[in-house]
C-alpha cells in the first residue's frame, strides 16, 4: 500500500531558478515537491538578463546592477557592441525570493536530497531518491543542463560545451561598466574567453570559459583565470582585491533537445535546453517561458482527473526560430580558434547593436530577419 504523503500531484526534480520558479506558480493550485541533492538556496552560477524579464515575474528586487552596453571583441582590433537593458542578478535574493514564494504556496522543499531514478507504474511515477520513494502525476525535470535523465534517455543532441571558471572579484578598478566578452590572452588550445559582468563599479562577476566540444578540467580554467586577473585591460586589482570567496563554474551544454519525450516527464529550464546557444542564457528562457509552461501543465490537470500526465509544450516559431540561429552561429566556434571568434565578432558588428542585444536575448523580430540572413550566409561561407 502506497504512503500516501509520498503521493504530490508533480515532483520537481532540482531546486535551482527553473524548478523553484515552476513550483512557485503551479504550487497555488497544486500539490508539489521538489527534491534538491544539495541545499536549497545556493548556486556555483551567476545569472544575467533582460530587465522586463525579471519584472514579467515580479522579480526586479533580485537585479543587483544594471549597464546598457556589452562589448565582444580580440582587442586586438576587432569588436562588436550589444545595446539594450542588461541586468545582472543577485543570485543569492532570486533564490531567497523564490524560495519564500513555494512555502507560501505550500511546496514541499525536499533538499540534501538526490534523485536516482525514475519508474512508470500504473497511475503514477515512482521517484527513487536517498530519502526512499516517492510519487507524482507529472515529474518536471530541472536538474540543469547536465541532467542525468535527459542524458540516460538521449534525450539532447549535444554540440559541445562551454566550460566556465570564474569568481566574484571586489575592490577592483573597473575602467567601465560594459559587460565584456573577450580574447586576451590566448595560451593554449582552445583560446579562453575572459568575461566580466559588473555588479557595481568596483566588483564583478569575472570568469574564463571555453567553448569546444569536449568539457575543459576546471584546474585548467582555474589557471588561466588567475593570469586573465591580472593582465587584461579592462581592470586593475587594488590592494583590498578579494577573490574565490564565491566560486560560480560549471558547464552550460550547447545543443538542442530532441523531439522524443520520456512519458510523464517534462524537462524545463537548463535540462530542457530552454535555452539560446549563444549565451548560455537558459534562465532567460526560463522567465520567458515560465507562464506558457504552467498553462501547458494546469491544461494537463484540467483534462485528465487521474493517471499520468502527459503535457505537449509548443514553443511559438520566432524561439525555435531564434534558438536554430544560434546554434548555427556558435558552431563554428567550437573549433576553439581565434579566427572563429574573429569571424563571429564581423557578423555580430555588421549586425549592429540593437540587433545583438534582441539576438543574445532571444527576442529577434520579423523586420530583424533580412539583416540577419544576409550577414549569416556571409558569416557561414567564411567558417568552412
Ligand atoms: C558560471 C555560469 C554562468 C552562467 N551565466 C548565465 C547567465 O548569465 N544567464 C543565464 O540565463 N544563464 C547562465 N548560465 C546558465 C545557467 O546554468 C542557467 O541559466 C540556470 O542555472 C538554469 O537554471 P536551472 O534551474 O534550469 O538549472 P540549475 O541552475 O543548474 O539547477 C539545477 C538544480 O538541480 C539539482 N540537481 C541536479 N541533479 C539532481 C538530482 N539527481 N537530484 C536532485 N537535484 C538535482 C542541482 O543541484 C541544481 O540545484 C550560467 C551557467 C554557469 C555555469
Amino acid at each position: 500500500m502506497k504512503d500516501t504523503k509520498r503521493l504530490t500531484d508533480i515532483i520537481v526534480i532540482g531546486g535551482g531558478p527553473a524548478g523553484l520558479l515552476l513550483s512557485s506558480k503551479a504550487g497555488r493550485q497544486l500539490t508539489v515537491r521538489v527534491v534538491e541533492k544539495n541545499r536549497l538556496g545556493q548556486t556555483s552560477k551567476f545569472w544575467l538578463t533582460a530587465e522586463r524579464r525579471l519584472v514579467q515575474h515580479d522579480l526586479a528586487a533580485a537585479a543587483q546592477y544594471r549597464t546598457k552596453r556589452a562589448t565582444l571583441g580580440t582587442f586586438q582590433g576587432s569588436f562588436a557592441f550589444a545595446e539594450g537593458q542588461f541586468t545582472v542578478i543577485n543570485d543569492t535574493v532570486l533564490l531567497r525570493l523564490l524560495l519564500e514564494r513555494c512555502k507560501n504556496s505550500g511546496v514541499h522543499l525536499l533538499e540534501n536530497t538526490k534523485v536516482l531514478s525514475i519508474s512508470k507504474q500504473k497511475e503514477n511515477l515512482a521517484v527513487q531518491t536517498t530519502d526512499g520513494e516517492y510519487y507524482a502525476r507529472l515529474i518536471l525535470d530541472a536538474s540543469g543542463g547536465n541532467s542525468p535523465f535527459a542524458s540516460t534517455f538521449r534525450l539532447h543532441r549535444l554540440e559541445g560545451f562551454y566550460s566556465i571558471f570564474g569568481g566574484h572579484l571586489e575592490n577592483l578598478n573597473l575602467k567601465s561598466d560594459d559587460i565584456i566578452g573577450a580574447h586576451v590572452i590566448h595560451f593554449g588550445h582552445p583560446a579562453p574567453i575572459f568575461e566580466i559582468i559588473p555588479t557595481s563599479s568596483t566588483s564583478a562577476f569575472c570568469c574564463v570559459f571555453i567553448i569546444a566540444k569536449e568539457a575543459v578540467d576546471p584546474q585548467r580554467l582555474a589557471k588561466s583565470f588567475e593570469e586573465h586577473i591580472f593582465h587584461n585591460p579592462f581592470f586593475t586589482v587594488n590592494q583590498q582585491f578579494t577573490h574565490n570567496q564565491d566560486l560560480k563554474m560549471g558547464l552550460i551544454p550547447i545543443g538542442r533537445i530532441k523531439r522524443r519525450g520520456m512519458p510523464g516527464v517534462l524537462p524545463v529550464g537548463e535540462a530542457g535546453m530552454l535555452q539560446s546557444p549563444l549565451l548560455g542564457a537558459a534562465l532567460n528562457e526560463v522567465l520567458e517561458q515560465a507562464d506558457r509552461i504552467i498553462n501547458c501543465i494546469m491544461y494537463g490537470f484540467r483534462n485528465q482527473s487521474s493517471g499520468i500526465i502527459h503535457p505537449h509544450l509548443g514553443l511559438p516559431l520566432t524561439k525555435t526560430l531564434n534558438d536554430r540561429l544560434q546554434l548555427a552561429l556558435v558552431k563554428p566556434l567550437l573549433d576553439g580558434t581565434l579566427s572563429s571568434f574573429e569571424r563571429l565578432v564581423e557578423f555580430l558588428k555588421a549586425v549592429g547593436p540593437s540587433r545583438v542585444y534582441r539576438l543574445f536575448g532571444t527576442e529577434l523580430e520579423l523586420r530583424d530577419m533580412p539583416t540577419i540572413a544576409w550577414a549569416l550566409a556571409h558569416y557561414l561561407l567564411h567558417s568552412q
